[in-house]
This record gives C-alpha cells, structure tokens and sequence, in this order.
C-alpha cells in the first residue's frame, strides 16, 4: 500500500468500493496510476457480502436439497431429511469469506492506498472522510445501490428485503415475494427448494418481464411445475404485520398470509447525501447521469456501476471500472455496449441472455425484417440426462446476424459464454452453424439452434 499525504494529489480517488470501485481500483493500479479506495464497509460490496456471492450458494444448497429429494429418479437411493440453515449459512459465509479475504489480499499488495470510512465530495477534485481530505486529478463514483420498497411499505419484523433474506436462520413455512423480476424469483426458486409455501406478486403481467417474452413463458411454466405460485398483471395494495404473520393486500381485493414478505421491487441508486448534487453533478431519480464514456457533466468526474442508469449487474461493474481506469490512464477504451452485457437469472431452471428480445428487435427493424428460432432442450442429450426443460431462442435480423440469445433450463447460465461472443461479434447463424459444439453438452443446443435457422437443422424441424 502506498501513503497518502495531505497535500498530495492522486491521478484517481474512488468512493465505493464494490464490483465498479475495486475494479477501478485494481486496473489503474495496474496502469501505475496512484489510487485511492475508499469504503465505508466491505470492500466486495453489495455483489460479495449481500448479492451475487450469497445468493448463488444459497442457490446451489438449493439444488443439493433438490439432488437429495429427486434422486430416486436417477435411481439412487437417498433421503432428504432436513435444511440446517446454520449449516447453510456456515457454507455461504465460508464461500463469502475465502473471496473476501483474497479480494483484501489482492487490493492489499497492490499500490492502491485503502481508506476506511464514508467519503463525500466536497469539490469536483475532493473527497473528504473523516477529516482527512483526498485530492483526486479524477474523481471515480462507484457508491451502488439499495433494496428499494414501495410507498408506505415499511421494511422491519416480518418485512424483509433480499439483506435480511440472506441472514435467516431458520426456513420460513410460508412467503410472499414482492417482485417477479431477478432477486425476487431466485428467493421464490431456493425458499420452495427449501421447502417453502412461496408465491410471487407481480405487477407487470409475467415473471422477469425484462426477459424475452418467451423465457418468461417458460419460467412460469416451469415455476408452476415446481408448485410456485405466483400473481402476475396484479398490484400490491398494502401489508399489516403481527406476532402471527404478515398479510398482504392486493389491489384486486384479494389478501395473502404469510411468515415472510420480502420485498423484491428493485433497487435504487445509493447517490444521496455524499455531496454529488451540491458539486453540481447532474442526476435524475437519484441516478448520476454520465456519457458513454461514463463521464459525469463535471470535468473529470466519472460514475460506475448501480448508480448509474441502465443494467444493474457486477460485471457490468467490474467492466465499466476497468472501462474508466483505462480511459483515465489514456488507453482510449471502446464503450461498453449495454445490450452485449450477458444476463443471468440464477432460479431453477435459470434463465441467461444476451442482446436484444425478440420484441425490441421488431421495434428495431420492422416486424418483417426479423426471424426466430426456439430449440427445445427436450432435443438435447445432456439436458435429458440433466432432467431438465427449456429452450435457446435465437433472434436474427432477417439476413444478418443473431441479436439476441436467450435461454431457459438448468445451468443454460454457463452457456451464455458463447451466446456473448455470437452476439457481440455479430456472427451470422451460417458462421455459427459451421463450428462444432462437442457431444454430450448443453453448448450442443446452441450449435442445433444455429444449424436450423442456417436452414439445416439436425436433432430438429427448421
Ligand atoms: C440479492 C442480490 C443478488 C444479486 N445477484 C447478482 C448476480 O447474480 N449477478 C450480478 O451480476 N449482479 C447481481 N447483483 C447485483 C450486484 O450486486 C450489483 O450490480 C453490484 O454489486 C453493483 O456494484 P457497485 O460497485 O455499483 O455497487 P456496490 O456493490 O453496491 O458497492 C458500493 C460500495 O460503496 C460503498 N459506499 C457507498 N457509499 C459510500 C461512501 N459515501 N463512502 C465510502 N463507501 C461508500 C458501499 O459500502 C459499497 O461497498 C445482485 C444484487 C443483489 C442485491
């Protein structure tokens, strides 16, 4: 770690230190720029200690306990007895653990000075924590975000957000999740794993409305297989609490009882109180507004990550960090394109895209112009070992390249590596269709995909 004296000026000050922060952070070190990083909490953020990290081994504990109660399908003979949450937590927090000590190890030895404590801009060049002021040729912020609520929804007791859905200790029986969209669906996904009576509200008229229209179609078909309800196209209307439980009301008239309500309706931008506006940073909704180059409307002041408007995911973080690191030490990066970021929806089954839905592409080049094509994983050997349903739909421009992909079925989120590429390097399905995708596999679906809209299909119908 290198020192900081009062009047020095560094080439980068940071404030935030979570997937965008750190990601700044070690790519301009990297530059041998002189960094400082400051965080008021974790360094890791909301992605390692209340996100991504956390919610991911619950997820995978969810799937063991799944394994255990449908093995005699594969004819095992095994026997699902219990979720111990202490000993589920003890193997998130040990998973948390082991990567925030290496994230600390490597911020530690590389030449990035770490303060600790909640920074604010006090100029457009200086951030001042605890007294002690840090002067930046450029400023960084990456301060992420919140789990929102809804007006009059006060989050204690028995109303809980995704930060205290990650700290249970014990199953609830029954839970009403607020919010069909990413965080709200991956709760759904492990609590029923876990054995819990769960349903879903949600205002939009299907379960991940950002998704395709047909990935949702899928996940609700599937949801309803798993015995997870859920209330699409209907509003909350409000939510009373005692020692007994929590009921919701709905604007519909109906009313819902539950252990549990977690509310699951987004998340804002963490961008008020550390002196942004009063520096004259522009923002709307609380969102710090930047340019592609991720440029604020103050010289030198960058933005990264939740706060600003768009995709709120870690890699996006992680990308546009790198992105203002490189662009600060001169490297003149290309802007990251928002619709290449791959998505992933980790829920059993889990849903994964990339580029445009089919409805942006026909708003995009005219109804006639674009052509789809769904495989259905019941085609796929792997996925019929895996017990699994699902399908890749692809999303070409009528004789261009693909502009979407998009899945759903068990771990198709670690096919999305080879959706990002196909996408982002706007392959044609023809090009695609040449390459050979290796047998037994899921990647094998993506080949299939591509061959039949290249008009030679083969474990399918064109
Ligand atoms: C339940 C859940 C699950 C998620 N799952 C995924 C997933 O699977 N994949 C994915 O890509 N994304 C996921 N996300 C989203 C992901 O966590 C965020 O997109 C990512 O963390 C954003 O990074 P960030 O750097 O913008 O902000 P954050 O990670 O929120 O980091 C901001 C940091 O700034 C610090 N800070 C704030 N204000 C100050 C201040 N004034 N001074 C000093 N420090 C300050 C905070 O303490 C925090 O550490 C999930 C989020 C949640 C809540």
């Amino acid at each position: 770690m290198s020192e900081s004296g009062p009047d020095q000026v560094h080439d980068v000050v940071i404030l935030g230190g979570g997937s965008g922060g750190y990601a700044a952070a070690l790519r301009a070190a990297q530059l041998k720029l002189s960094v400082v990083l400051i965080e008021k909490d974790k360094v890791g953020g909301t992605c390692l200690h209340r996100g991504c990290i956390p919610t991911k081994a619950l997820l995978h504990a969810a799937e063991v306990a799944d394994s255990a109660r449908e093995s005699e399908r594969f004819g095992v003979k095994a026997s699902f007895e219990a979720i111990d949450m202490p000993g589920v937590n003890k193997y998130k927090d040990g998973v948390v653990g082991r990567l925030y000590k290496g994230l600390q190890g490597l911020i530690g030895s590389s030449a990035i000075t770490f303060v600790e404590g909640e920074g604010h801009l006090i100029s457009a060049d200086t951030v001042e924590v605890g007294g002690q002021r840090y002067r930046g040729r450029n400023i960084i912020l990456g301060t992420g975000s919140y789990a929102r609520s809804l007006p009059g929804l006060e989050i204690g007791g028995r109303i809980i957000t995704s930060d205290q859905a990650l700290t249970l200790d014990q199953v609830p029986q029954r839970v009403i999740v607020l919010g069909g969209g990413v965080i709200g669906v991956e709760f759904a996904s492990v609590w029923r794993s876990f054995g819990a009576e769960v349903t879903i509200v949600e205002a939009l008229p299907r379960l991940v409305p950002a998704e395709d229209a047909g990935a949702s179609k899928i996940l609700e078909r599937a949801f309803r297989k798993r015995g997870i309800a859920f209330k699409t196209g209907i509003r909350f209307a409000g939510a009373t609490q005692d020692d007994n439980g929590v009921t919701v009301s709905l604007e519909s008239g109906e009313t819902l009882t539950a252990d549990l309500l977690l509310v699951a309706v987004g998340r804002g931008p963490n961008a008020a109180g550390f002196g942004y506006e009063e520096v004259g940073i522009a923002m709307d909704r609380g969102f710090v507004l930047t340019d592609e180059r991720l440029r604020t409307n103050v010289p030198n002041v960058f933005a990264v990550g939740d706060i600003v408007p768009g995709l709120q995911l870690a890699h996006r973080g992680f990308a546009q960090g790198i992105f203002v690191a490189e662009e600060i030490g001169g490297l003149n990066p290309a802007p990251i394109v928002e619709s290449g970021i791959p998505r992933v929806t980790y829920c059993d089954p889990e849903v994964a895209s990339v580029g445009i839905t089919e409805a942006q592409a026909q708003e995009r080049f005219g109804a006639d112009e674009v052509q789809t094509y769904e495989y259905n994983l019941g085609g796929n050997g792997k996925s019929q070992i895996l017990a699994t349903a699902g399908f890749v739909k692809l999303v070409r421009q009528k004789s261009g390249p693909i502009v979407g992909v998009h899945m759903v079925g068990a771990r198709v989120g670690e096919l999305i590596g080879e959706g990002q590429l196909i996408v982002n390097w706007e392959a044609f399905p023809e090009e695609v269709a040449q390459l050979v995708h290796a047998h037994p596999t899921q990647n094998e679906a993506m080949g299939e995909a591509h061959l039949a809209l290249a008009g030679k299909p083969l474990h399918s119908h064109a």
